[in-house]
């Protein structure tokens, strides 16, 4: 504690607000001290993400949130993982924004089936005034269902996170995807200060920042750290982390990259927990081709939020049973 060290009986009360503001500042990571968690034995690294996990958490119960793609395909961007860029030759078929009915009755469903957040995602560079408007319409009445709400639509300019903020929206995603370092590997179309800048835009008007990255692009164990250094060092770190897996998808640049162990992924969760303790840690991405062993012991290791995707919005469906057998099986309750 800095009372400890520093005598605060001769300070003023704002200086005394300012010394305990700094004393319970979360904790600073070095990208060093991270890997220093990875290379732990599996069964430590996991108590500590579980001790870390029960101190702040439900540690039985998991947030559910379902994704829909409002706008797909046709994306100006180059992010090398990405089947939606318009640059590559993928089986995604483009579609432009869709109409509010449609996305009103998948959230709906999204609601029916036990989902709490709606996350619309659209694929753009940056939203353009035209198209925010008829997203913002969106926003308002899925807020008025009851339902949380997230957006992911790229870059923001001045001025939109305001306008997103005023329709009701709780979350933006923007993701930082790798360590600064690596970054250059996987996008050259917008540089990680522009990222960074759109996570200040959002913060700027308290909106909930949704931000995390994909793993298995084949970055180095010292990247998977540097990632969540970025993420943890943060003034604010995000509320949500989405760590994804990476998806390979014929025709984009990371399509053959070599498979990631899945215990590095489920390290990498571990990591993320421990490292920011308040954060939902959520499996994003490339659940659903996990073992559900690897599933379980990401939850173990402090995951504590999923994914329905898109294509798992009506009641019946495989997918979405699957989960719920999971969840039963696990003993898990959704949040
Ligand atoms: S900006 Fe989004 S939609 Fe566009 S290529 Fe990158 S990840 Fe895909």
């Amino acid at each position: 504690m800095l009372e400890s060290v520093i005598d605060i009986r001769g300070l003023d009360n704002a200086e005394r607000s300012k010394v305990q503001a700094r004393a319970e500042a979360p904790q600073r990571w070095t990208v060093d001290e991270i890997v220093a968690l990875f290379e732990l034995p599996f069964a430590d690294l996991m108590h500590q993400a579980q001790t870390v996990h029960r101190e702040n958490f439900d540690p039985n119960g998991v947030q559910v949130s379902t994704l829909l793609s409002i706008k797909t395909g046709g994306c100006s961007e180059d992010c090398g993982y990405c089947p939606q860029a318009a640059r590559y030759h993928t089986d995604v078929e483009k579609q432009d924004l869709m109409q509010l009915e449609e996305v009103l009755a998948a959230a709906r469903a999204a609601k029916e089936n036990g989902a709490s957040r709606f996350c619309m995602g659209a694929a753009w560079r940056s939203p353009k005034q035209r198209d925010l408007e008829p997203v913002l319409k969106m926003i308002q009445e899925v807020k008025a269902m009851g339902l949380e709400t997230c957006a992911t639509l790229g870059m923001l300019k001045d001025g939109q996170a305001e306008q997103l903020k005023d329709a009701g929206l709780d979350y933006y995603n923007h993701n930082l995807d790798t360590a600064p370092e690596y970054y250059g590997d996987v996008i050259t179309t917008r540089t990680y200060q522009d990222r960074l800048d759109t996570l200040d835009r959002v913060r700027n008007v308290d909106i909930n920042v949704c931000c995390g990255g994909i793993i298995g692009m084949g970055e180095s164990r010292p990247q998977r750290a540097g990632l969540l250094a970025q993420l943890a060092n943060m003034e604010r770190p995000p509320e949500s982390v989405p760590i994804n897996l990476l998806t390979q998808v014929e025709g984009t640049p990371m399509y053959g990259t070599d498979e990631l162990d899945p215990f590095e992924f489920v390290r990498t969760i571990a990591a993320a927990r421990i490292t920011m303790p308040q954060s939902f840690v959520r499996l994003s991405a490339g659940r659903q081709s996990m073992h559900e062993g690897i599933q379980a012991l990401c939850f173990l290791a402090g995951a504590n939020s999923i994914f329905y995707g898109e294509k798992l919005l009506t009641t019946g469906n495989p997918e979405a049973e699957a989960d719920k057998a999971l969840f039963g099986k696990l003993g898990i309750h959704p949040l």
